[in-house]
């Protein structure tokens, strides 16, 4: 391995459905969801986030002496879903406006119920009514691609080769040579980042998990927002998690809250998180997208012990075991956190780790 290699998540926004603060949130934050990828795979002077929520606008203050410069050139943003939470934090991003720099943005995003494009939803924020500046004064530098088949489409990034979008066949191909063309490039797979895209069990939402995998190190990340496990673990969505290093995990509610009102909404409690991960020979569990009404108390207290009695009830389970064929877990409870604004998650460290 490449002693230079580096593969980070790091958690800009761990909040869902709205933005908090106060004093009952200080330990867990309150910025929306983003969550940026820290990779040597990325291209010199590109930048990589999955999902636009506030914490994006606030991850870019830190970028803003090199974008000023003009060290960076594009910053891509995969946005999961278009739910406000996971799009807001464009209307605060500097570069939405018609600043003098030259870093183009480019937006990701699959197509809503309503069939608009990933532009139409992301701009119509910008309505002159909810929002006062209008699509008209926005810069020219804002790119978009809505995703129409995700699950078949796939990033392939490499550090020369370049930041690219493409059917999921010509990634199969390439795995029988070993060697795939970017631009007028051909580059060695093994030393490109692989992103595939898996929908969700998300209400009525087209959200995406990407499942991000550095070819060179063998490290897996899955950063799995806005999902509901509500059955047994599909083959599916275990092939998503297979063996994920780092699973990054929506844990939004309390068991009592999903009786009570959020089942089928499409967010995660304890017991559902922990089934899908221990049956996807997950690594490491990271929970995230803390619902707004959740205070740190609640975090640390009712979801974590619901997350740790889910964890010694399905361990426990013979049947569930047996049927996973799984002699025992592939983490413990030492490896599930919460996740907080601005924690780093080392993925490459919890791969050479396992
Ligand atoms: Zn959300
Ligand atoms: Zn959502």
């Amino acid at each position: 391995m490449n002693e230079q290699s580096f593969f980070k998540l790091v958690m800009h926004g761990t909040r869902g459905t709205q933005g908090v603060s106060g004093p009952d949130h200080i330990k867990y934050g309150g910025l929306t969801t983003c969550v940026e990828v820290l990779s040597d795979k990325l291209p010199p002077g590109e930048l990589f986030f999955l999902d636009a929520g506030t914490g994006f606008a606030h991850a870019i203050k830190a970028y803003m002496p090199d974008i000023v410069e003009g060290k960076i050139k594009v910053i891509h943003v995969l946005n999961t879903h278009p739910h406000k939470d996971h799009i807001e934090g464009t209307l605060t991003y500097p570069l939405s406006y018609n600043v003098p720099f030259e870093t183009r943005t480019h937006f990701y995003g699959s197509k809503p119920p309503s069939g608009r494009s990933h532009k139409d939803v992301v701009l119509g924020q910008f309505d002159g009514d909810t929002w006062p500046i209008e699509q008209g004064l926005l810069n020219h530098r804002l790119k978009f691609t809505t995703l129409t088949h995700y699950p078949s489409q796939v990033f392939i990034i490499h550090p020369e080769g370049g930041f690219h979008l493409m059917d999921l066949g010509r990634l199969q191909d390439a795995e029988e040579v070993g060697q795939i063309r970017l631009s007028k490039k051909v580059v060695n797979l093994n030393e490109c980042m692989v992103v595939r895209m898996k929908k969700t069990s998300h209400s009525n939402a087209n959200c995406l998990s990407p499942r991000l995998e550095d070819r060179e190190t063998g490290a897996v990340g899955v950063f799995c927002s806005d999902h509901e496990a509500r059955s047994a673990p599909s083959g599916e969505i275990k092939a998503h998690f297979w063996e994920a290093d780092v699973l990054i995990s929506d844990c939004a509610y309390t068991r009592a809250q999903a009786v009570a009102l959020t089942a089928g909404w499409g967010h995660g409690v304890g017991m559902g998180v922990i089934r899908e991960a221990l049956a996807g020979r997950v690594k490491s569990l990271d929970l995230t997208h803390h619902v707004t009404s959740s205070s740190d108390q609640r975090i640390d207290g009712e979801i974590r012990d619901e997350v740790n009695a889910a964890y010694e009830h399905y361990v426990g389970d013979e049947k569930f075991m047996e049927e996973q064929k799984l002699d025992k877990p592939t983490f413990t409870p030492d490896d599930i956190h919460m996740c907080h604004d601005g924690m780093v998650i080392d993925v490459l460290e919890a791969h050479l780790r396992s």
